[in-house]
């Protein structure tokens, strides 16, 4: 994912638009959730010549494809991320350096390179605990029921202290039993 930007060089105010569709690169997603290699990501840019480098603005859309973090059901919706990134001019006899986060620079070959800003922009706006829906009931943390089946699935006594009044509770109706058993 590269972008020319040879005839903006030297001509401050300049620009174009960029309207495409390109094939979303691996690794742009985290453990649950991500968008998917080869899927579409729309590109609705601008560049602009401005007098330290070049201006990138406009918004990258992709979709989200994952499991919820809950239920574990497959989820998916569309993402719309907003780019705005300045990339410097190279000094001469400069390598850029494309690792650097903070500031980015036009290749020797006056490119742009939108991938590693793109992936910033679309990992950090992946949710970090993903949800098919936000009222998600999950799955029981118990023995993993679907909650959604029957809100009202839970087990007895999960306080330790009521687990010991549920055993003394038993014994007694027990002994409940044995007496009728008897009579
Ligand atoms: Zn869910
Ligand atoms: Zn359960």
């Amino acid at each position: 994912m590269h972008v020319d930007v040879k005839e903006l060089k030297g001509h401050p105010g300049a620009q174009r638009t960029l309207s495409r569709t390109v094939d979303a690169p691996s690794g742009l997603g985290t453990v649950l959730v991500g968008i998917a290699e080869h899927s579409d990501l729309d590109l609705d840019l601008r560049v602009e010549s401005v007098h330290e480098g070049v201006l990138l603005t406009g918004t990258a859309s992709a979709e989200v494809t994952g499991q919820c973090g809950r239920c574990l059901d497959p989820l998916g919706y569309p993402l719309t991320v907003d780019v705005m990134q300045l990339y410097t001019w190279t000094p001469e006899g400069h390598q850029a350096d494309g690792d650097d986060e903070e500031t980015r620079e036009v290749t020797a070959e006056l490119t742009l390179e939108l991938e590693p800003v793109l992936r910033d922009l679309l990992v950090s706006a992946l949710p970090f605990q993903p949800v098919c829906r936000a009222d998600c009931p999950g799955l029981c943390s118990q023995c993993g029921f679907r909650m959604e089946e029957d809100p009202g699935h839970h087990h007895e006594q999960l306080d330790p202290r009521w687990a010991a009044l549920a055993s003394l509770a038993d014994t007694l109706n027990h002994d409940d039993e044995d007496d009728d058993a008897s009579s």
